[in-house]
């Protein structure tokens, strides 16, 4: 059975071969060695303000204000910079429990780095109203926290749900409204006929005939491929995917809490369930685009050793979970499309999600912009009577938000590309800044609140339209 993760060994290697280990102290006992720290701050701001407020009271105002404001950035900033530069890594608060910041290879703390772990901390501090919802908790190999991030807008609360009862949702509200499913088909050409309607091809000679049709067939989409031949497609990222599932391996977690670990060698995220059954995924990086047969083929047991090899270095309650999965998904390759074909859609055909733009699955954003994409083409569809301007008025709406997406992949990918130490060194230091900023509920309410409004009327976009872009304008905080 495994160690809970807050309290995990973390074994040092000193350059004298002599080895210590020391235990990464869990979120609980830090939590209240922090609220006594608060408090001991609080205090202190007290005897400040109170100081300052008789300077105001005997008329020196000025005295009084400059004694608040420097005196309000000394204790808040000074505090732990001082107590940690000079007292060892501990704080009032850690002494009495016991804690102790060290460097990451359990080294006492530098003057110079308590200062940057306390510029951090008051980046933490930024003021952001955190929405109920969905956490992603980011550490790297070792425990050491980096920051998190809320998965919802400001006020909103995420859910959690796999991919296969999603599918499965879908297609019974689909069959339940009449809607045939056919399946195992793969289409082959498409034909626009005289009288403008649709033929569809299969590879195994039957076909379909509509009105429209709608190229929803993923990222290596053979609808593309026919109404624009000459498009580059889609490119390998270097990313590679694994996951599974594993249960009887005791790990803690907050409840709605998604881990991700940034690993020596790999990145490893994991989800635990309220029964305690454990999602878990991994991405590692690998130059050569994989041939797709050879990752097919590989057994439940080659993948788990070469997960473990991974990560070999980072804290064991990983290998743990590897080591017990009862499932593992075959290795496979992340594609995306880093430019979107000229146009979505060619007479009565169109593209929708993936086939249209696809973005990497670190933005965790693909399916959600599959639904986003369906809900505005079929507002597009019922308002607009010519299709080819109801499909350039759904292109129109889409292309802006759908790109951006692809930039929010790329950024995600990015973090785990870094293998090399002095760049881990560096991610490690800065992420809890840029996470703080650039991913709190503010920061990613356009990735979040964005609502389609069913019941506003849709008009035929032009280049400037002004209706179009209010048709899916951000929810109303
Ligand atoms: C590892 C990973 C993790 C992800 N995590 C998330 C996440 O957390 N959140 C999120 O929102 N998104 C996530 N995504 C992205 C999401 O899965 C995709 O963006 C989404 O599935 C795209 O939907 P789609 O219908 O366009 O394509 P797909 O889901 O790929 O579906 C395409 C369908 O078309 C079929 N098809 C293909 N070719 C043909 C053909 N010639 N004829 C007929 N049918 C065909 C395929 O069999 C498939 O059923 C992740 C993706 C990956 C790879």
């Amino acid at each position: 059975m495994s160690q809970p993760l807050p309290d995990t060994d973390l074994i040092v290697a000193t350059p004298e071969r002599v080895s210590f280990d020391y235990q990464v102290a869990g979120l609980a006992t830090r939590g209240i060695a922090q609220l006594l720290d608060l408090l001991i701050l609080a205090g202190v701001l007290f005897a400040v303000y109170f100081f300052a407020l008789f300077e105001v009271g005997i008329g020196q105002d000025t005295i009084g204000g400059l004694i608040a404001i420097i005196g309000s950035f000394v204790v808040i900033f000074g505090y732990h910079w001082g107590c940690e530069a000079f007292w060892s890594g501990q704080t009032i608060g850690k002494k009495v429990f016991r804690l102790r910041a060290v460097g990451d290879r359990g080294e006492p703390m530098t003057f110079f780095q308590a200062g940057i772990r306390n510029i951090v901390r008051i980046v933490d501090f930024l003021p952001y109203g955190y929405g109920v919802g969905l956490v992603v908790l980011f550490v790297n190999g070792k425990g050491k926290r980096l920051g998190e991030v809320t998965l919802a807008g400001e006020g909103r609360k995420s859910v959690f749900i796999k991919r296969v009862p999603l599918g499965m949702i879908l297609a019974e509200e689909a069959e339940r409204q009449g809607i045939k499913i056919e399946r195992g088909k793969k289409l082959e050409s498409i034909e626009t006929t005289n009288t403008g309607s649709v033929v569809a091809t299969f590879q195994d000679g039957t076909a379909a005939r509509g009105d429209l049709l709608i190229g929803c067939d993923g990222v290596h989409s053979r609808t593309r491929q026919i109404i624009d031949p000459a498009f580059s497609g889609p490119v390998y990222t270097g990313l590679m995917n694994t996951g599974g599932y594993t249960s009887g391996v005791q790990v803690s977690s907050p409840p709605e809490t998604t881990h991700f670990v940034f690993g020596k060698r790999a990145f490893f995220g994991y989800h635990v369930s309220p029964s305690g059954y454990i999602y878990w995924f991994a991405n590692y990086v690998q130059a050569q685009e994989p041939v797709r047969e050879a990752s097919e083929r590989s057994t439940h047991e080659e993948r788990k050793q070469r997960l473990l090899e991974l990560f070999r270095d980072d804290q064991p309650f990983i290998r743990e979970i590897i080591g017990a999965a009862e499932e593992t998904f075959p290795d496979f390759p992340s594609y995306a499309l880093p430019t979107q074909p000229a146009s979505w859609h060619k007479g009565r055909v169109v593209l929708l999600s993936d086939a249209a733009h696809a973005i990497s699955p670190s933005s965790g954003q693909g399916a959600s912009m599959a639904l986003e994409d369906a809900a505005v083409l079929a507002k597009c569809l019922r308002d607009i009577p010519n299709s080819e301007q109801a499909f350039a008025t759904y292109e129109h709406l889409r292309r802006e938000r759908t790109a951006k997406m692809f930039e929010l992949g790329q950024r995600g990918d990015s973090g785990k590309f870094v293998t090399r130490p002095l760049q881990q060194w560096f991610r490690d230091l800065t992420t809890p800044i840029f996470l703080k900023l650039f991913a709190n509920p503010k920061a990613s309410d356009w990735i979040y609140s964005y609502r389609v409004d069913w019941d506003a009327p849709v008009t035929t976009a032009t280049a400037d339209s002004i209706e179009g872009r209010e048709m899916v304008s951000h929810a109303a905080k």
